[in-house]
Order: C-alpha cells, then structure tokens, then sequence
C-alpha cells in the first residue's frame, strides 16, 4: 500500500500482491504493511521471480527458449545472494532445498514447451498500470483508491499472467469491499491454512503471540 499527496488530494494505491494478502487475511495486510521489516522471501515466490525473469528474457529475445532452464536457475541463485548480502535468507515453507534448481528448471522449461509457442510477439513485458477505483469520504478521511500493479505481458491480442503457482488472480472489485477498513480493527481469518508460523510473516505479532513461547508483542489496532 501507498499513500501520495497530490496537491489537495490523497491517494491510496493498493497492488495486487498486497490485495492477494488482504483477501487471505485481512489482519495479515494490516500488520504487513505496519512491520515491513517483518516480509520474508518465499521460496515458492523467489523461483516465481526467478521463472519470470528467465520469461521475460524469451519474449525479449534476450535469451534462447532451449536455454531458459538454466537462466532460471542462475536468477534463482543470484536472488538468493542478493537476500545474503541483506542479511536475510529465503524462508522456506513446503519445499525441499536440494531439489530447487531441478523445480526451477522444470517450472521454465514447461513454460517454454507448453506456453510460449502460443504468446503472440511484438507485445511488451513487466507492464505497470494503474487504475482508480473509487474516490471514499467519510468522518476521518477523504482520499482516492487506486489500484496497481505489473502486467507479465501485454499485446493487443490480450493480457498475459504467467502462473507459476497455483494461486489465483485477485479480482479487483473485491477490493470494493475493503474501503472502510484502513484504521480499524481488522478482520481476522485465522481458519485459513496458510496461518501458520511457516506462511505467515507477522505470525509472531498476532496468533503466534498467543500459541508461541516466545515474548513478543501482539498488535492492537
Ligand atoms: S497469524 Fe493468522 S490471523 Fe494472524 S495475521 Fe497471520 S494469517 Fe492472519
């Protein structure tokens, strides 16, 4: 979520990512979005961001489709490097370290068999947009709700979403039902499997609180 002054008005940018979060649990966007020190990189979504990379690549023609396997592979590693130098290291969730280079490539080269003979050229990769959704007002805040976010690929033909998980698309007109919720409590799913120590990133600040031993804080709106 981001908040721009524009002139005499406000803006509240939400994207997708944070949508996908919120629509999970909404408690879970809340607290991201208040300790983003708190984010952590998911193995299933680095490998995400290594297959695109290597995509991207291919449409580009920046790279040989024969060869998007280890292209994948070696952006996978180099995030991970870039991680270390931060300090951080990928969270692991449901997958095992030793076969995620064999993972990687697979997810690439299905990618390059089953999908790229059919994507339409000349089209634009990583495109990002924005989009307003509805302007709120109320006894506390006045502002404009927009919506963004990066489209894989564009070409007139259509908008491409290369999926390398098994998540869905969010739907931007549940974001309707959202508008009210910025400074109060927040809804809570906590029956969802993904409320875990493991998936979630500010387990410790909410449920993890109250289950764990360890001594930390939850958070009150
Ligand atoms: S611990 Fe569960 S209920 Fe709390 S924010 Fe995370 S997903 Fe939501």
């Amino acid at each position: 979520m981001k908040v721009v002054q524009d002139g005499t008005s406000t803006r509240v940018y939400v994207r997708q990512s944070w949508l996908n979060d919120a629509l999970m649990c909404p408690e879970r966007a809340r607290l991201s979005e208040l300790h983003p020190e708190m984010r952590r990189e998911n193995d299933s979504a680095l490998m995400g961001t290594a297959v695109h990379s290597a995509i991207e690549k291919v449409i580009n023609n920046q790279l040989d489709v024969r060869d998007i396997g280890a292209s994948a592979v070696a952006s996978f590693d180099q995030l991970v490097v870039d991680l270390e130098l931060q300090g951080k290291e990928v969270n692991v969730t449901n997958t095992d370290p030793s076969k995620w280079a064999t993972h990687i490539s697979s997810m690439a080269q299905a990618w390059g068999r089953d999908i790229y003979p059919y994507v339409p050229q000349g089209g634009q990769t990583e495109h990002k947009f924005e989009a307003f959704i509805t302007r709120v007002a109320n006894a506390r805040f006045e502002y404009e709700l927009w919506f963004e976010g990066t489209m894989d690929y564009i070409h007139p033909d259509g908008i491409w979403d290369w999926k390398t998980a098994a998540r869905k698309y969010s739907e931007v007109e549940k974001l309707m039902a959202l508008q009210g919720l910025p400074q109060e409590r927040w809804i809570m799913n906590d029956q969802h499997h993904l409320c875990s120590e493991r998936w979630c990133p500010v387990w410790s600040k909410c449920k993890g609180y109250y289950v764990g031993s360890q001594q930390l804080h939850a958070e009150e709106a």
